[in-house]
This record gives structure tokens, sequence and C-alpha cells, in this order.
């Protein structure tokens, strides 16, 4: 079958049934989380117990595994990932692993001033972080946590030690932080960081309304009229779940994450590994591969990809917030690993 999404199949990759090749691996390490962004989890969360978390040890077996099968691209997620102690390790672990071509992390920024720099020297190059306004009250109240100022100076620190480029994501919704996106897009043209605003899927906790998403088009409405014209960005990443721009301008770039009103299933290339050892197809899949007890069982490889394999073979044809059969997952954000 030809793919879909523009990547080359070779013989061993991972295509489902509908000609998606996935190259992309999002690998949560923790369900724990410093902040309770209203749009992700609980207040009143129940972690998982330590012993159910895969080792760093599994973990890089997983990965040595599913590289062969073209999953080259990784990215660190959580909860927040920079509460597993000794994160670097992890990183480190996985940039040793032969035909690992890129490794990310996407965190909330809390704690990353005190480890921006052994990130980036085990080998991290990629970096996200979630900052959703610049107000000190609208943070506590989407975050339900102080932590704004930690969280500036954690985007200072991975700018200061050499990621480039620095994403800020924000997730937008209406009558929380909407009126934050022309504030943070200004700060984030000022300061060279590329702002990518995300529209509000229904994966938190709270009850998720349409009339909360803040959808793409209103979002660009309000930039280039307040901040300035944009032009798409010609010839960007089409496995990209971000749409591209950049200012007239300068070509300062913006994203922005239209999960909601421009699905980007067609060209998905991602599988998520949970803390847990579940492997998931999609981030609104309801069903989920178990990978832990093989990892922890017979640790037969072969076992191992063909049960990825079936996952990814078994994968749906897209997520369906826009119709009356979506389902939302039994778990939230923070313990899929967004
Ligand atoms: N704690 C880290 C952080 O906040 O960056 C990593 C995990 S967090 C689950 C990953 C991303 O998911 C964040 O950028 C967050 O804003 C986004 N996210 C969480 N809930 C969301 C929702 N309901 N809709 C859209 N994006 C969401
Ligand atoms: Fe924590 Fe990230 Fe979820 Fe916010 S979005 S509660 S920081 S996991």
């Amino acid at each position: 079958m030809a793919p879909v999404n523009g990547c080359i199949p070779m013989a061993d990759q991972l295509i489902d049934g509908f000609g998606r090749v996935h190259d992309n691996l999002r690998i949560s390490v923790t369900d724990r989380c410093n902040l309770r962004c209203v749009y992700c989890m609980p207040e009143d969360v129940s972690y998982l117990d330590k012993s159910e978390l895969l080792t760093f040890e599994e973990i890089e077996r997983f990965v040595r595994v599913v590289v062969p099968l073209g999953l080259t691209k990784l990215r660190l997620t959580g909860g927040e990932p920079l509460l597993r102690r000794n994160l670097p390790r992890l990183v480190r672990m996985l940039a040793d692993v032969s035909g690992v071509r890129d490794i990310g992390l996407t965190t909330n920024g809390l704690l990353l001033a005190n480890y921006a720099s052994d990130l980036y020297n085990a080998g991290l190059r990629r970096i996200n972080l979630s900052l959703d306004t610049l107000d000190p009250d609208r943070f506590r109240r989407l975050a339900r946590r102080d932590g704004l100022t930690e969280t500036l100076k954690g985007i200072d620190a991975a700018i200061r030690v050499g990621f480039a480029p620095v994403k800020v994501n924000a997730v937008v919704v209406r009558g929380l932080n909407d009126m934050d996106v022309v504030p943070l897009a200004r700060r984030a043209r000022a300061e060279g960081w590329e702002m990518r605003f995300i529209e509000y899927m229904p994966i938190g906790a709270e009850p998720w309304e349409r009339g909360k998403v803040v959808f793409a088009h209103e979002i660009l409405d309000a930039i280039e009229s307040e901040v300035g014209p944009l032009r798409p960005v010609e010839g960007y990443d089409p496995h990209s779940p971000a749409m591209e721009f950049e200012y007239e301008a300068d070509g300062g770039r913006v994203g922005i994450i239209a999960s909601v009103s421009r699905p980007f299933c067609r060209s998905c290339n991602r599988v998520r590994l949970t803390c847990d050892g579940k492997l998931r197809a999609c981030l609104f899949a309801l069903e989920e591969t178990d990978v832990k007890s093989e990892l922890r069982g017979a640790d037969d490889p072969r076992a191992l990809a063909d049960a990825v394999r079936r996952c990814v073979l078994g994968k749906w044809e897209g997520h369906e917030i826009n119709t009356s059969r979506f389902l939302k997952p039994l778990r939230t954000m923070h313990a899929i690993g967004g």
C-alpha cells in the first residue's frame, strides 16, 4: 500500500491499515505532575504505584526493539517528565541507542532551570515548554498551582544552554485564557520563542464543550490584527501536527495545533508508550497494548515487535471528536502522555 503520510515504507516499518508509516514514539515517564491544569488532569488525582512505572532499563529495551521498526524519533513526556528522578540519565541511555535520530522533551518548565544543561549535555536537542498565560492570577486559575516565575526561568534556561528553537505551547480555552493569545504571541516574538497555540481537546478531567474551543482561525485573526501579518511557512514538515506560520516582517514563527477544527489524523505518524507500559496507537485510543508484561516476562524481542506491529495495524482512521460517535478515553491526558 502506498504511504499516505509521505514517508517511504521499508521492509520492517510500522504501517497501519490506512498506509500511514510510523516513525514517532512518545514516551511518558510519569503520571505525576506539579501542576493541575484544568484541561488536563483532575485535582484529586490518584497516581500509579511507582512499581508500575517502566524502569529506564525497560524503556531502553523497548526502544531498542522499536528503532529497527522505524520508531526513530522519540519524545519524553508525562505527567511532568522532570519529576522523574534523573531524567538526563534516560536521555543519555536513549541517545546511545543506535538508530535513534532525535529526542525531544515536553515539560511545564517548572524544574527546567535545574536540568536544562544536564539534559542538553545528555543529548536532548528539542524542547517544548507549556505556558498558557503571562498573568500570575490566570496561571493559578488554569494550573491550580503557582509557577509562572519558574516556568519563565525554565524558558530562559533552555535558551541559554542552546536549545533552538525553544517551542512554547499554549492550550487556549475560551473564557479562561483566550485573552492571553496576543500577549503570548507578542512576548514570544520579542524573546524568540516559537509560540504554538493548541485547540482545547476533550481529553482532560473537566467536561469538554465545543464552545470552549478557541479555533485556529480565531487565534490567527487575533495575532494578525494585533501582532502582525502572517504567511504560511513554505515546505514545513507535513507530519508536524502544527500548521506553521511566519511573520511577514521578520520570519518569526507561530504554530497552531488545530486538533479539533483541522485534525491531522491522515498524516499521523505517532504511537505512545504510557508510563505503565501500555502502547497506544492514538491519543484518543480506547484500547491499549500491554508491553510491560512482555518486558517483565519472557522479554522476547520478536514477540514484543509483533505486539507493536499488531497495535499499529489496529490503529483507527482517526479520532472522532467531531462526530456523535466520539468516546472519551478512560485515562486523562496526564496519564496517557501528551
Ligand atoms: N507536563 C508537561 C507539559 O505540560 O508540557 C508534559 C505533559 S502535558 C500532558 C503535554 C501537552 O499536552 C501540554 O502542552 C499540554 O498543554 C497539552 N494538553 C494537556 N491537556 C490538553 C487538552 N485537553 N487539550 C489540548 N492540549 C492539552
Ligand atoms: Fe501537568 Fe502538563 Fe497536565 Fe499541566 S498539562 S497538569 S503541567 S501534565
